[in-house]
């Protein structure tokens, strides 16, 4: 008896096997999805073997009760990549198979679009009637003629060619001179490319084309470990290495990912794809709607595109003949998921890259820790570009100290923008030159407090400040999204005197206008985008045509922004990434500098970069200012490699979650102990505790923490623990690998 083992839309990482009646027999393979009785009722299901297992006692079992036809199949190559990954992040793997499809091609709720093709019955028939008809009946015979010579053609494609409407189509339907045929028709997704040009390959300086020679080498490898690490400086034209690896890849009739950080925040790298590959490309990314993601997905499945750009779930593209994986800004704490299942994007990339055969290049100006390290030991090949395109010089770094700024204003109080950056400024107004203000932290003010009683405005629902936002008169927090109206008064004594503290990129934006009250000046962050593709599109179009002279923003402008009129960035505080509750947090603040000032300079005027700092002696800041990537990674490893932090091993993070503060302590203690004594030698566990954000949207939060190298057993004896013991209800356990975020 032919039985398959599925799995069912629930996340309790369990299969269950079904009987496969006979019709189906030979129609099932993994990854078909397909209906099945489940308690009470018909679920959706995507089968993950089958087999012919004997022993099995049919009377326990039901029947398998139809393949959902609409659906398309998951290709094996994605299932294998599927199961590492429950496997790898201890997850379900039921959340591993859901996170290879979008919803909107999983829940089959989205309608195929269709467009008609025509073609003529007989060429004899069409030729007589040009004959007969041509005359008296002009736009009939321009479709007749427009059909001899492009048969097949799409209605669309006729009307615009011939300018016939609907019709003389009809009518000569009508008189059976043509036949209709309905074919699948993915164009939902339309990205502007009229006004790209098309881009012409330049010439490769003598890194870039060390650079592709080693990957040409890389790719005739028969088999191993073919993962690249580009390290190049920012504007040392790392794309255009990508792009040639994408040509030798197609060359050789092989497929390509390539994985941007946040898509819809870098429009310009898309664009510069797409002007290279045109329609060659499908996009994947956060902004589309249903229906494009639909029609951009099946187009990969299908075939009809061979590169495939988008955010991190696109390294699930159901390519068959990968060839070449690119992930642009490596580093990005972005390409890690924050939820079931929490991969990261870089990892499996080179993890599919070994599955497949396929050459991995990570890029980044800053790699990440664990990269670099993994080129240094030799695992990873290396390829450096030191310089910048034409040789344009780096960015000159000028740190700020505030210590010194502090003393000279007459209250001793912090001012918010250093005469030197102020002067700067005013500078690049004089020149016709643009600004780049950063500061890591959107709304007016970080904290609304009473100076009378001590209150502080915190939400309710997590342990953290709200932010006030003055364009909306509102208190928001940034952790569960509630928003308030701002008090008048101080809701806890009735003073009036309500203060504001902490700087935000709104107030920076209210201060640069007063000061300079004639130029102009935008800001780009969560709040003014509002995650539409068309406000970046347009923001950063203006910013290009040079009808904005100062950019204030997020880490939203960190990155990929290509402007050659640029010449300063000044970066309002440095050392707000410093003091994160986070052993990375030198290494994102080296990152941030780094990448930020990198939007200067690009063009044929050097560019400038003033730092304000409380801490100019910081290493992290120091190295950032000397573009030492190399003796940062040294200094800061030593430190890693003493208390067992990556990149010397892995950091694995056990979450616990739940409403009441005291049974949560109390569990997560017995939960450790109860495999305590199975821990292997060589890995660090760190007892129960409370995580550096101790309550969000109203659940408070436990956090054990592993390091050290954890092997197959041990990962396997954590998914034990998590989905196949009864937990106390109420509480949340899950596991993050590689954990990122440990706030
Ligand atoms: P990165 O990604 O390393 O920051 P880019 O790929 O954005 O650098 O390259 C910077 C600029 O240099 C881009 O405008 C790009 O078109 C241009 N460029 C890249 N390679 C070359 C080359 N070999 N010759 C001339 N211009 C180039
Ligand atoms: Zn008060
Ligand atoms: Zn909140």
């Amino acid at each position: 008896m032919l039985t398959a083992k599925v799995i069912v839309n629930l996340s309790i990482d369990r299969h269950f096997d079904y009987i496969v009646p006979d019709e189906l027999v030979g129609k099932l393979r993994p990854g078909v999805q397909v209906l099945v009785p489940f308690r009470n009722s018909l679920r959706n299901a995507y089968v993950l073997a089958l087999s012919n297992d004997t022993s099995c006692d049919p009377s326990k079992l039901k029947t398998i009760s139809a393949i959902c036809e609409k659906h398309p199949e998951i290709p094996d190559n994605l299932l294998k990549l599927a199961k590492w990954i429950s496997e790898y992040y201890c997850c379900a793997q039921e959340q591993a198979v859901k996170a290879l499809l979008p919803l909107a091609v999983r829940s089959g709720k989205v309608a195929r679009k269709e467009s008609r093709h025509l073609t003529l019955k007989s060429l004899d028939d069409a030729h007589k009637f040009l004959l007969e008809n041509g005359k008296k009946s002009k736009s009939r015979a321009l479709v007749v003629q427009y059909l001899i010579d492009h048969p097949g053609a799409s209605v669309e494609s006729i009307s615009e060619a011939t300018g016939a409407g609907k019709a003389p189509i009809s009518a000569l339907l009508k008189c059976g001179l043509l036949e209709e045929e309905k074919k699948a028709s993915y164009k939902r997704f339309v990205f502007d490319s009229a006004s790209l040009l098309p881009s012409q390959p330049p010439e490769l300086n003598d890194e870039q084309a060390e650079a592709a020679r080693i990957i040409e080498a890389l790719f005739e490898r028969a088999e191993g470990q073919k993962t690249l690490l580009l390290h190049g400086v920012t504007g040392s034209g790392k794309t255009e290495v990508y792009m040639r690896a994408i040509e030798t890849a197609l060359k050789k009739n092989l497929e390509a990912i390539v994985l941007v950080p946040e898509i819809a925040l870098t429009p310009q790298t898309t664009e510069r794809f797409i002007s290279r590959f045109r329609s060659g490309v499908s996009v994947l990314h956060s902004g589309l709607s249903d229906g494009e993601r639909y029609d951009e997905w099946m187009k990969i499945y299908h075939g009809l595109v061979k590169i495939a750009i988008g955010a991190r779930s696109a390294i699930f593209a159901p390519f068959r003949n990968l060839g070449l994986i690119v992930v642009d800004e490596e580093h990005e704490p972005s390409y890690k998921q924050e939820e079931a299942p929490r991969y990261n994007a870089r990892d499996l990339a080179v993890m599919r890259g070994v599955m497949e055969n396929s050459l991995v290049i990570l890029g980044s100006a800053t790699p990440s820790f664990e990269s670099y390290a993994n080129a240094c030991s030799g695992r990873y090949a290396i390829a450096r570009l030191k310089k910048r395109i034409d040789s344009r010089p780096m960015p000159s770094m000028i740190p700020i100290d505030m210590n010194i700024e502090r003393v000279s204003d007459s209250e001793g109080r912090l001012p918010i923008f250093s005469k030197p950056l102020l002067d700067a400024i005013a500078q690049r107004l004089q020149r016709a030159e643009q600004s780049i203000i950063f500061l890591n932290r959107r709304g007016f003010a970080s904290q609304m407090s009473c100076p009378d009683c001590g209150f502080v405005a915190q939400c309710s629902d997590c342990s953290i400040s709200y932010t006030y936002h003055r364009t909306n008169e509102c208190l928001a927090c940034h952790m569960c999204g509630a928003v308030l109206r701002a008090y008048a008064m101080c809701p806890s004594c009735g003073s009036d005197k309500i203060r504001y503290k902490g700087l935000g990129t709104e107030k920076i934006e209210a201060l640069l206008s007063m000061i300079f009250p004639l130029a102009k000046v935008a800001r780009m962050d969560a709040d003014t985008m509002s995650g539409r593709r068309k406000n970046y599109e347009k923001l950063l179009g203006d910013f290009g045509a040079g009808k904005i002279d100062i950019l204030v923003g997020t880490q939203m402008i960190a990155k990929g922004l290509d402007f050659p009129n640029v010449t300063l960035v000044g970066i309002v505080s440095a050392d707000r990434s410093l003091f994160i509750p986070d052993f990375r947090a030198a290494e994102r603040t080296f990152q941030l500098l780094t990448q930020v000032s990198g939007r200067c300079g690009r063009g044929s005027c050097p560019g400038e970069v003033y730092i304000q700092t409380s801490y100019p002696e910081n290493p992290a800041i120091i190295s950032a200012i000397r573009h030492d990537f190399e003796a940062f990674f040294k200094s800061e490893c030593v430190a890693r490699k003493e208390f067992n932090y990556p990149p010397s091993c892995h950091l694995t993070a056990i979450h616990f979650k739940g409403s009441d503060a005291a049974a949560l302590e109390k569990y997560s203690l017995e939960f450790l102990d109860s495999f305590k004594s199975k821990i292997p030698d060589g890995i660090f566990v760190s007892d129960p505790a409370p995580a550096p954000i101790e309550k969000i949207k109203t659940k408070f939060r436990y956090m054990i923490l592993f390091r050290g190298n954890l092997n197959k057993d041990f990962r396997c004896l954590i998914r034990e623990k998590i989905f196949k013991v009864r937990h106390p209800s109420g509480i949340e356990i899950y596991a993050d690998v590689d954990a990122i975020n440990l706030t």
